[in-house]
C-alpha cells in the first residue's frame, strides 16, 4: 500500500515536472529577444512627443549647394517664418553645404544636418514621397530627443518651382512643411488652409506661411519639450504592436510627405 502511494506520488511529480518543461518552452520571450527581432515599427505621429533638446537651437540647417541661389533663398526665407512663431530663433543663419546622397541611409548622421536636392531617389524610399525628413533619435522616458535630421527632397520624380504658379511642386510649401518636421512635428489631419503641416499638399498649393495652428504646434511642443522631468505630460512611447520603447533605444523616424496626399511616419529601430 505504501509502495503505491509513493509511485502515485512520483507520477505526480514527473507530471509536474513535464509541465514545467513544457511551460517554460511556450513562455513568452524577454523584451530584449523581441527587440531583437523587430526592425521596424509603425508608430503614428501622435504617439510620442519628438523634439530637440533647448539647448540646441537655433539649429544650423545648411542648404545644399546644388540648389540654385533662388532655391537656397526659398529655404532661408522658410526658416525664417518658423524662427517669427515665438520669441526663439529655431533655425540659425543660412550656410551651405555640399550636396549628400548616401546610399545608405545611416550615413546621413555625419554631424551636418541639410536639405539635400535628390536627383538619384534612395531605392530603400518610396518613389511617391515629395520629400522626406529622417531623424535620428533616442527615446528618453516618453519622449524622442532628436539627435540629427535632414531633409531630402526628391527631385528625381518630381519638379518644384520658386515663383508663384509655376510648374511643379512649390519649393516653399514643401520646405516649410519638411521643416516643422525636422523641428518635431508631425501631421496635422487639417486642410492646406488650415495647417502647413498636412500631408494633402497639392502641386498648386503656395502655402508660404506658418498658420495658427502650427504657430501654437510649435510653441508647445518647445515650451513643453526642454524639461525631460516633464514626462508625464506626453504618452508613452510605443510601438504599434503595444511594445514600449527603453530608455536609450535609438531609433530613426521618417516623415514622409507623398504626392498621393497619403501620410506615414515610420520609426526604425
Ligand atoms: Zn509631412
Amino acid at each position: 500500500m505504501q509502495n503505491r502511494w509513493v509511485l502515485i506520488s512520483q507520477s505526480k511529480a514527473l507530471i509536474a515536472l513535464l509541465f514545467l518543461i513544457l511551460l517554460s518552452g511556450c513562455a513568452p520571450k524577454s523584451e530584449e529577444e523581441e527587440e531583437e527581432e523587430d526592425d521596424v515599427v509603425t508608430a503614428s505621429s501622435s504617439t510620442s512627443s519628438t523634439s530637440w533638446r533647448n539647448s540646441n537651437l537655433p539649429l544650423t540647417l545648411k542648404t545644399a549647394t546644388a540648389f540654385s541661389a533662388a532655391e537656397r533663398t526659398v529655404a532661408g526665407d522658410m526658416m525664417t517664418q518658423w524662427d517669427a512663431a515665438d520669441s526663439r530663433d529655431y533655425y540659425a543663419s543660412v550656410s551651405t553645404t555640399s550636396n549628400k546622397t548616401y546610399s545608405n541611409l545611416n550615413d546621413y548622421a555625419d554631424g551636418e544636418f541639410g536639405i539635400y536636392k535628390i536627383t538619384d531617389w534612395n531605392s530603400s524610399l518610396p518613389g511617391s514621397a515629395l520629400a522626406i525628413t529622417q531623424i535620428f533619435g533616442e527615446v528618453i522616458g516618453s519622449q524622442i530627443i532628436i539627435t540629427h535630421a535632414d531633409i531630402l527632397v526628391n527631385y528625381d520624380n518630381f519638379s518644384f518651382d520658386t515663383s508663384t504658379g509655376g510648374a511643379g511642386y512649390d519649393l516653399s510649401t514643401v520646405l516649410l512643411h519638411e521643416m516643422g518636421h525636422f523641428l518635431g512635428l508631425g501631421h496635422q489631419s487639417l486642410s492646406i488652409s488650415d495647417s502647413i503641416m498636412t500631408s494633402a499638399i497639392t502641386a498648386d498649393n503656395e502655402q508660404l506661411t506658418l498658420l495658427s495652428v502650427d504657430i501654437s504646434s510649435i510653441q508647445s511642443l518647445y515650451n513643453i519639450a526642454p524639461s525631460l522631468t516633464a514626462e508625464d505630460k506626453f504618452d508613452s512611447v510605443y510601438s504599434d504592436s503595444g511594445e514600449k520603447l527603453k530608455t536609450g533605444t535609438r531609433v530613426r523616424i521618417h516623415h514622409q510627405l507623398n504626392a498621393d496626399y497619403s501620410c506615414s511616419v515610420k520609426i526604425i529601430k
